[in-house]
């Protein structure tokens, strides 16, 4: 499994793909932020599945999303592991996109000791393997 240093300086590597994600990363190799959205009741959906966990609807769509979001919550990670141990600290955050969901995800593109909940980021690929890319933010 080769590890490969990305724009914003943490590595990556090709996703795994599943029936379920495959949306996702195709849209996020294209710079694109894709979520699922329920067909019936509406609610967006994380992580992606081919049901809605709120209503037990089996359509499901998948919507553009605005790449928006704020710092939910993060730590800064001193000594990784892997190819993450070859980086300076790295913050590891949750981020709660405008659409609702929280992911866990990188806040990169800034000071670490500079990131604070509620800091407005935006999604910004990294590039992972040939065609996938690693959605990460920074602040916007
Ligand atoms: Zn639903």
């Amino acid at each position: 499994m080769s590890a490969d240093r990305t724009p914003t300086g943490l590595p990556t590597r090709a996703a795994r793909r599943t029936l379920e994600t495959a949306p996702f990363w195709e849209a996020a190799g294209q710079g694109r932020l894709v979520l699922p959205r329920c067909d019936a009741c509406g609610e967006t959906i994380w992580y992606p599945r081919r049901f809605c966990p709120f209503c037990g609807g089996r359509e499901v769509t998948w919507v553009e999303a605005s790449g928006r979001g704020v710092v939910y919550t993060h730590t800064t990670v001193r000594k990784g592991v892997g190819p993450y141990g070859k980086v300076g600290p790295y913050v590891l955050a949750y981020v709660e996109l405008d659409e609702g969901p929280r992911l866990l995800t990188n806040v990169v593109g800034i000071d670490p000791a500079e990131v604070r909940c509620g800091l407005p980021v935006v999604a910004v690929f990294d590039p992972a393997g040939d065609a996938d890319a690693l959605v990460r933010f920074r602040p916007a």
